[in-house]
């Protein structure tokens, strides 16, 4: 139950703690990814020079 629920959540988790998202930035990592990165991780994205997008 509620899997697909699960799903969509793990789809919205911070990709450096993997944290629900919450007031979340969108950066650019050194593969040209965009990642989702929530403000207590913001000050450890900008330290790996990711671009904010
Ligand atoms: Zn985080």
């Amino acid at each position: 139950m509620f899997k697909w629920l699960k799903k969509l959540v793990q789809q919205q988790t911070c990709a450096f703690c993997h944290n629900k998202l919450e007031r979340s930035q969108d950066y650019i990592n050194d593969v040209e990814e965009t990642i989702s990165v929530c403000y207590k991780c913001v000050p450890y994205a900008e330290r790996r020079a990711f671009r904010k997008k």
